[in-house]
């Protein structure tokens, strides 16, 4: 069961998603460290992981990596379309017994486990992240050291790094290349 006590935007469940699959991705990680993750984005309740959900919610990240993968729009809506197809429940509105406002899930029910609900709340928002910017929702970190997925945010230049760490990264080992 999730308590998660606000209704976040599509902008926030991306954050989210994009924070989820780069703890997922983490061959060492933990229950404790995905709950961590979960807790920095609003879950406010106990959170209790198996093993067997664990599993689940990085099979779910490892498929929404492909969305981050895509070059490019179409790419990107047809990898998540493949998902949306094969991987998520109907479009219904849920407002959790009367505890949050009425809103939109694809998971199946309320208390569907962890990795579906990983994914479906996922799909959902990248959809949207994609009808609102026409453009790939992320990416994947152009950083050769780095698997991490990041979010397309604002206008300007595309971005290739997740973070001003991997930039900076790279352009010293850039630098030091061209002495
Ligand atoms: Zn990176």
């Amino acid at each position: 069961m999730r308590y998660i006590s606000l209704v976040l935007t599509s902008t926030t469940t991306a954050r989210r998603t994009a924070a989820l699959v780069n703890v997922l991705s983490q061959e060492t990680t933990t229950p404790d460290a995905v709950a961590a993750v979960l807790r920095e984005h609003g879950e406010t309740g106990p959170i209790d992981l198996t093993p067997a959900d664990l599993t689940a919610m990085r099979t779910a990240a490892g498929a929404l990596r492909e969305v981050f993968a895509a070059p490019d729009t179409d790419t990107a809506a047809e990898a998540l379309n493949r998902l949306l197809r094969k991987s998520t429940g109907r479009l219904r509105l849920t407002a959790h017994h009367g505890t949050t406002p009425w809103h939109p899930h694809l998971d199946s029910n309320d208390d569907a486990p962890w990795g579906e609900w990983l994914l479906a709340a996922s799909c959902l928002a990248l959809a949207v992240l994609i009808w609102d910017g026409q453009r790939p929702p992320g990416g994947i970190c152009a950083s050769t050291a780095c698997e991490n997925v990041y979010l397309t945010q604002g206008s300007g230049p595309p971005r290739r790094f997740c973070s001003r760490r991997c930039a900076t990264r790279e352009r010293v080992a850039a630098h030091r290349r061209r002495q």
